[in-house]
């Protein structure tokens, strides 16, 4: 059970759940993405399909559905906002985590 998930077992809606089912896919599809980007070395690996591109949309729609308990998904929340408390470091200390699976 990921994070997604548990979030989506606290709020206990089947919009949750179908919430956190798309964000589980996402964060994959990220996680993979940001990986491969940081192999290549590339400058800038972003294109305007790439996952990163949504995250603005799933951190607003993670707010909207599981509320204030949003704020512990800290990985969708860097990417959506990556100026509010953010750093770099958080942002490698969840690419460590998410790669432990
Ligand atoms: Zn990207």
């Amino acid at each position: 059970m990921n994070s997604y998930d548990l979030l989506a077992a606290r709020v206990g809606t089947p919009e949750a759940q179908s919430l956190a089912e798309r964000l589980t896919a996402w964060h994959d599809a990220t996680v993979m993405h940001r990986r491969r980007a940081y192999l290549a070395r590339s400058a800038d690996p972003c294109s305007a399909d790439c996952p990163c591109q949504k995250a603005s949309y799933y951190w607003s729609e993670a707010r909207r559905v599981f509320g204030v308990v949003a704020a512990d998904l800290t990985f969708l929340r860097a990417l959506a906002d990556p100026g509010t408390d953010g750093s770099a470091g958080a942002q490698s200390d969840e690419r460590r985590r998410a790669g432990t699976g």
